[in-house]
């Protein structure tokens, strides 16, 4: 009898789990539900849509997908159409890869201003995501602050500032694209609490920044220390001295008359939004770092903008029937176990941090748990999952039927452009009843 397994979370760290457990040879039945009927998680609705060779690791997960232990189940949200309990009680494993989808909030005054948009809500509907096809940003402003020196902030300032040529290849659906390439957007402030060494850009996505059309990066080289210094894992001091050495080219770029800006602020730490009902600016505190941490220095400035995007991490989405670790910020685990039969992997285990390789000795490790703890063959498994979905009258879209939707996506594409992707769930299963 084989062990019969359910992930819950079709991106990344759900399908290092099953790529673990069908690489070990046990025998095993595996189902992976979405709350979309699209699988790949932010694989699909996190990462650039101009950077579509990282997408490529799709190509992995589909061979996966197309194992015979494998079953997907899109459009089955948990706590809507099935709960923690019942998929514990149909299934030997549980594993929760649901990752980590909320927006972290800044804590200042004025945050809930319109044209305050959290990274999530704006990355998301930048790239398609059926929860942001409503979401309408306006982005009739000169100006853009985005908070935070991660990948995240990077990507969100050069999907902003790249022009219509340069994202001839990317995957944003046509809307978005005509929303941003007629937005007036001149100058994009990438805002970083603490200094250039601190930020946590991955090299090559620094790099792109002196490589844009019509876009100049503006770094002051005062901002610039001579050197790495302070307590850095030998990784960490090569991977900072390089995103240094980026900067200071960046900084001695000599000006080519592009037209947009985007313009690193660092040691700036956002303290209030500014505007009536509508943001106008935002006012910052000039920081120094103390044993690594930014403290303000009590003297304050402000950058007057239409739209502001925190791009400062992420945070669960309130789940029933598991315990949140406060301090952590994740589901409650040791090691990836929750409880018997249920496990945790990705962002919901560790928080919101690292790559989409990351999520790899993850899936081994939940695998490797699932395999020592479970005592198969007892429970039903999908027999009882599509009972239930039957039940509450889900139509539950399987692998084929995502297949169906990738083709369509692809037929629909405009020239150079991989897909336009369907923005809502209700389009995806109409074309499903065609
Ligand atoms: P991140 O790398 O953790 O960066 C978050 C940024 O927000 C940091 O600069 C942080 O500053 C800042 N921040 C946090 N709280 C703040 C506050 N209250 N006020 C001002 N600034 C604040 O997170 P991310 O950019 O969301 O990315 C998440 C993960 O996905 C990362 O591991 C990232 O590398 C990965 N990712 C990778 C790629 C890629 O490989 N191309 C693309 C996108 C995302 P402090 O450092 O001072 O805390």
């Amino acid at each position: 009898m084989p062990v019969r397994i359910v992930i819950v979370g079709s991106g990344p760290s759900g399908f290092y789990v099953a790529e673990s457990l069908i690489k070990s040879e046990a025998d095993v039945e595996i189902d992976i539900i979405d709350r979309l009927p699209t699988p790949f998680g932010l694989i699909r609705g996190g990462v650039a849509p101009d950077h579509q060779s990282t997408k490529r690791v799709i190509r992995a997960y589909e061979r996966t997908a197309l194992n015979k232990c494998i079953r997907f189940y899109g459009n089955v949200e948990l706590g809507r159409d099935v709960s923690i309990p019942e998929l514990r009680q149909f299934y030997d494993a549980v594993v929760l890869a649901t990752g980590m989808p909320d927006d972290r909030m800044l804590g200042i005054p004025g945050e809930d201003k319109i044209g305050v948009i959290g990274s999530a809500t704006f990355v998301g509907w930048y790239n398609g995501h059926p929860d942001f096809a409503g979401l309408s940003p306006d982005l009739h402003t000169a100006n853009v602050a985005v908070v935070g020196n991660g990948n995240v902030a990077i990507d969100i300032a050069r999907v902003l500032v790249k022009t219509r040529a340069e994202m001839t290849e990317a995957d944003l659906p046509k809307a978005v694209s005509n929303t941003i390439q007629s937005a007036p957007i001149s100058d994009v402030y990438m805002i970083g609490r603490r200094g250039p060494v601190e930020a946590k850009f991955t090299n090559v996505e620094l790099r792109e920044m002196g490589h844009l059309e019509n876009a100049r990066a503006v770094i002051d080289p005062t901002d610039l220390p001579g050197g790495v210094t302070g307590e850095w894992s030998d990784r960490d001091r090569r991977l900072r001295k390089k995103n240094l050495a980026t900067l200071q080219q960046l900084a001695a770029m000599p000006e080519t008359g592009k037209q947009k800006s985007v313009h690193f602020a660092f040691y700036a730490k956002p303290v209030e939004i500014l505007g009536g009902n509508r943001v106008e600016g935002i006012r910052l505190e000039k920081t120094v770092l103390r044993n690594g941490r930014a403290e303000g220095t009590g003297s304050y400035f402000e950058i007057e903008c239409g739209l502001v995007i925190p791009a400062i991490g992420y945070v669960l989405q309130p789940l029933k029937d598991v315990e949140i670790d406060e301090e952590r910020g994740t589901i409650g685990n040791d090691n990836g176990r929750v409880a018997p039969g249920l496990y945790v992997a990705g962002w919901a285990r560790r928080g919101p941090t690292g790559v989409i390789g990351t999520n790899k000795p993850d899936g081994v490790n939940a695998a490797k748990q699932i395999l020592e703890d479970a005592a198969p063959g007892e429970k039903p498994g999908r027999a009882s999952l599509e009972a239930t979905l039957r039940h509450c009258g889900v139509r539950w879209v399987s692998y084929a039927d995502w297949q169906r939707i990738n083709e369509a996506e692809i037929a629909n594409a405009a020239p150079g452009s991989p897909r336009e992707k369907f923005v809502t769930i209700e389009e995806m299963l109409d074309l499903l009843v065609n």
